[in-house]
């Protein structure tokens, strides 16, 4: 969505009008998120600023979440009950965990990890105050975010006030990744003094504790919901085609089955051919540069009156693999390709390196020449 951002200042200099609408006006960058809550990142840094963004691209800015869509009559409405018609919309709203308790710290957006970062902070402030963390779900995101939480409070020498645990539902930590890899980071967190409770589900999450599918309690004072991605409620409502999980089904070209003025990608959308892709940022990425070249020409085809079957499209192909580094708490990266993984310190430093250029297209604090740099934004790595 942010290379659209780019697009849309010329488009409104044309007489289009360019509503972005999100819930949040910070779109946290996951790939620095673990980082920001293992105290290597200051919030400001891991965040763009959307608002700003929209400002000053010409366009407008809701801070709303979408609550219904009406494909086909082209409506969105907002949670505040504004009626946006488009004629043409891109939906970019990401995942949503699967099975949220309401007491829970949920992942996904990313933007509600802030209340983990507060506790956190107001812990590490205090010396004699505690934490009991229960993180539901061993994936990458789980996983990852566990090892920088016990890094952070190990350097500021206060493991003893961190009780981490990490509840997975699967036999091992991290199931989707090669098993050696796991055994390693498990190895990590138990010598932090971690807790792992594998093939075990939380079922319920009370105000002070997170109960288990066994009916044991484990005190917390605080439960990070990341148990993976399931596509957002708002799709089945609207009545569009979506796969088993609930993400919608779009063609190649990003555009929704049977909705052609629709366009859905990231990680909310399962591209036609590609279904068994992984709902990860590097694909989200690549898709990006896709729908802003779709969605310029969709403009001008409208413009000329051209069909939408004659509107003539890009097609998205993605990477043929997508590796992920991994931060751990320490300074060390794991890098990680299909069955492959390997782990040093300069890989760490490699991961640094791609994350902070790919945040400096939008984000001004790490921009040493002063204003944003959009117009590379297409060359995004994640
Ligand atoms: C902790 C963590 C670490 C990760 N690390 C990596 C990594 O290192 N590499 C990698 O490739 N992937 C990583 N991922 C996965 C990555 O975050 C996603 O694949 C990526 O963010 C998808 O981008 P997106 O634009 O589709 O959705 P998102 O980044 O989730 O953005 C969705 C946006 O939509 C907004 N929104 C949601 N619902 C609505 C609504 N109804 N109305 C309006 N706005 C709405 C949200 O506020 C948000 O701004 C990580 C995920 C997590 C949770």
């Amino acid at each position: 969505m942010l290379p659209t951002l780019y697009d849309a200042g010329r488009w409104s200099a044309r007489g289009v009008r360019v509503t972005l609408l999100d819930s949040s006006p910070f779109l946290y960058y996951s790939g620095m998120v673990p980082e920001f809550l293992g105290g290597v990142y200051d919030r400001d840094e891991v965040r763009i600023n959307l608002r700003r963004l929209c400002d000053r691209a010409g366009v407008r800015f809701i801070e709303s979440r979408a609550q219904h869509l009406d494909p086909e009559r082209r409506v969105v409405t907002t949670a505040d009950g504004e009626p946006l018609s488009y004629d043409v919309a891109a939906v970019d709203i990401g995942a949503q965990n699967p099975g949220p308790l309401p007491r829970a710290i949920r992942t996904k957006p990313l933007y509600h990890i802030e209340a983990l970062e507060d506790r956190i902070r107001a812990t590490l402030d205090r010396p004699r105050r505690r934490l009991r963390l229960v993180v539901a779900g061993g994936g990458a995101a789980g996983v990852e975010i566990a090892l920088n939480v016990t890094g952070r409070f190990a350097h500021h020498d206060r493991s003893d006030a961190l009780d981490l645990t990490i509840v997975e539902g699967s036999d091992r930590l991290l199931p989707n990744f090669p098993t050696s890899m796991g055994d390693y980071v498990a190895g990590l967190l138990e010598t932090r003094g971690a807790q792992l409770e594998t093939g075990r589900l939380v079922e319920a999450v009370h105000e002070d504790a997170a109960v288990l599918d066994d009916q044991r309690t484990l005190p917390a004072d605080r439960v990070l919901w990341s148990t993976g991605s399931v596509g957002p409620d708002l799709f089945e409502d609207a009545g569009l085609v979506c796969d088993e999980k609930g993400f919608a089904r779009v063609t190649p070209t990003l555009q929704c089955m049977g909705f052609p003025r629709l366009f859905a990608a990231g990680d909310c959308a399962t591209v036609a051919g590609h279904e068994a892709l992984r709902k990860v940022g590097v694909h989200a990425v690549k898709q990006g540069p896709v729908l802003r070249a779709n969605l310029e020409l969709a403009l001008s085809a409208l413009t000329a009156g051209q069909a939408p079957h004659a509107w003539p499209l890009d097609t998205f192909e993605p990477y043929w693999m997508a590796p992920l580094i991994f931060s751990t708490g320490a300074p060390e990266g794991l890098w990680t390709a299909g069955p492959f993984w390997l782990r040093s310190r300069s890989l760490l430093r490699l991961k640094h390196v791609i994350d902070r250029r790919w945040i400096r297209r939008y984000n001004p604090v790490w921009d040493d020449a002063g204003p944003f740099q959009l117009a590379d934004a297409t060359a995004a790595t994640m």
